[in-house]
């Protein structure tokens, strides 16, 4: 063995390369691969030397400059066939030019740090740093799959320049799979990666009709179950409609205090302080209107309440008596919507799954897009896969039987047996992750520890 630690090379002593001041810029040494390997071009293989090449490739560093190792690479020129060959060079990764040494290494920090830091470390710049991790994150989750949970949740959330479909363990509060795109057929292939789909018994979703039609077409078992965290920010939603027309009503003193009440406004009676819920009664005094509307948004927050189907259903009658008594137009859309969903909708009283999840899991991806702003999807999505989800190795055995052929004659006896049924095995590798919990990413890229933003990196 070489003082490289390569084997397969004659190799030189290190050349250090400094700049006028001194300062030492690169390690180099001159290695000869000491085998004469060359790939096959045909059958009628004549081989003429065609000279050598110098070609140079980054090596883990020997000190605090990078090291190239330059190696001399015998060219051939095939007789037969007119290719020009070149000579096999070992423990290289010759599509980036690296040592395969430091490409592992480069890969495997990846996952744990930022790219600017493996720059620090291995002295690979930051861009190829992100090459070598995707070629390497391609390859890795290429079969990444996960095992479908029993409460299943979809949403689309505008992720990093794009809406895109998320898709999470509900009960367990995991982080699954991200999809590109949102569209029916992006989840629909994105879903392959789940095994077991009879387990999915609960389909949790916000009002998009094209997933429900996914819902009933591929998981016709599972009750599907819309998201009461959409249908409460329906209900803010029409309940600031008449705050914002009503505002400018109120007495100049009052109004004055409102712009600092927005997200008050948009909170639960029962969530807020003592002193919370004083200020906003103190607005409703002032305008009947708005006291009605704020009203009849709590007793939507109540009818969730519900502990039964029976309780439920009563419950919502009683809100659209009420809202229909004097702000029936104000109330309209959202009880069309509740009629248009209200299977859905009251299956969550036999199937109370989401909520708290979801919004916890919505603020989470906005806290990832605020960190992650210019991250590109694909390596956020791996990267996170790859740190956070507890990835278990598996093969599955394969076998494909090529078709015997039919006994006609005279081929029988010509053709022994292992002609008549070629065989194909090979086992495949499979990742199977168990998903992770988002707050975790998103707590990690704002201390921008997972990663800085690239821009210009295509997703
Ligand atoms: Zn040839």
């Amino acid at each position: 063995m070489n003082w490289l630690r390569l084997d397969g090379f004659d190799v030189g002593d290190p050349r250090e390369i400094r700049d006028e001041d001194g300062r030492l810029l690169e390690i180099q040494v001159d290695c000869v691969p000491n085998k004469l390997d060359v790939d096959l071009c045909c059958l009628a293989r004549k081989l003429v030397k065609n000279g050598t090449r110098i070609v140079k490739y980054r090596d883990l560093r020997l000190d605090a400059a990078p090291t190239i190792l330059h190696v001399t690479r015998q060219q051939y020129q095939c007789k037969s066939c007119d290719s020009t060959l070149y000579q096999v060079v070992p423990h290289v990764d010759g599509r980036h030019f690296v040592t395969e040494r430091l490409r592992d290494a480069v890969v495997i920090s990846s996952i744990k740090r930022t790219f600017a830091d493996i720059e620090h470390v291995y002295g690979v710049d930051e861009k190829m740093a992100r090459i070598l991790f995707r070629a390497h994150a391609d390859r890795e989750l290429l079969n990444y799959r996960y095992k479908a949970p029993r409460v299943l949740g979809i949403d689309e959330n505008a992720l990093l320049g794009a809406q895109r479909a998320v898709i999470c363990d509900v009960e367990n509060g995991f982080l699954l799979d991200m999809h590109p795109g949102c569209t029916q057929s992006d989840v629909r292939r994105g879903l392959d990666r789940m095994d077991d789909w009879g387990n999915v018994e609960v389909w949790c979703q916000d009002m998009a009709g094209h997933y429900k039609g996914l819902a009933k077409d591929l998981f016709p078992k599972a009750a599907i179950v819309v998201d009461k965290f959409h249908l409460l920010k329906m209900a803010n939603h029409w309940w600031s409609k008449v705050r914002i027309t009503e505002t400018p009503k109120l007495p100049l003193e009052v109004r004055k205090g409102t712009p600092g009440m927005v997200r008050l406004f948009d909170k639960h009676w029962e969530t807020m302080t003592r002193r919370q819920q004083d200020r906003v009664a103190e607005v409703l005094e002032h305008s009947p209107r708005m006291k009605k509307a704020w009203t009849v948004k709590e007793s939507f927050y109540y009818f969730y309440d519900a502990p039964t189907r029976e309780d439920a259903e009563s419950a919502y009658k009683d809100w659209v008596q009420f809202a229909k008594a004097d702000q029936h137009e104000v109330w309209k859309p959202l009880m069309l919507t509740v009629a248009r969903w209200r299977k859905e909708i009251f299956n969550y009283f036999d199937h109370p799954y989401t909520s708290g999840m979801v919004e916890r899991m919505n603020r989470s991806i906005g806290d990832i897009n605020r960190a992650g702003n210019g991250m590109d999807f694909q390596t956020l999505r791996a990267k996170a896969i790859l740190r956070y989800s507890h990835l278990i190795p598996d093969w599955r055995f394969n076998m494909h039987f090529m078709e015997a052929p039919e006994p006609n004659g005279w081929l029988d006896g010509l053709l022994d047996d292992d002609a008549h049924q070629e065989e194909d095995t090979f086992d495949e590798r499979y990742m199977i992750g168990s998903g992770f919990d988002p707050s975790i990413l998103a707590a990690d890229l704002e201390a921008g520890s997972f990663d800085a933003p690239s821009i210009g990196f295509a997703g």
